[in-house]
């Protein structure tokens, strides 16, 4: 379990995570993901938990508003999504999470948001 903060301080979140890290990380080439830049890491829906500051979280939704993407709204930091692809689960912004380094982390696959596979039609 990792302690996950905003950059004020506002939030701070529980993360099922082990010492060594995330298990499944990306990027997304997807229109917002590809604006934030940051290292997405993948935790099930019983893995994440607010523990202060729910009332500073704020929503944004566009599109189909499936997906949700949550934010401070003192400091703007994105601290985790829950995705189209499965709205239960969680993206969680990796540098947001004690002890991660994000930019040690090598060769991080990307997804691609940009050809949603909910978007395709058959
Ligand atoms: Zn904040």
């Amino acid at each position: 379990m990792k302690k996950l903060t905003c950059h004020c301080g506002a939030i701070e979140a529980k993360v099922s995570v082990s010492e060594k890290g995330f298990e499944k990380v990306m990027r997304c080439n997807c229109s917002i993901c590809k604006r934030k830049g940051y290292i997405i890491g993948v935790v099930g829906e019983n893995d994440f938990k607010i523990i202060k500051g729910e009332e500073y979280l704020s929503l944004y939704q566009f599109k189909t508003k499936t997906a949700l993407h949550y934010f401070c709204k003192i400091c703007g930091i994105h601290t985790h999504n829950r995705p189209r692809i499965n709205p239960k689960i969680y993206g969680i912004n990796i540098a947001c999470v004690e002890g991660i380094k994000p930019f040690e982390i090598k060769d991080v696959p990307v997804n691609d948001g940009e050809n949603h596979p909910l978007d395709q039609k058959k």
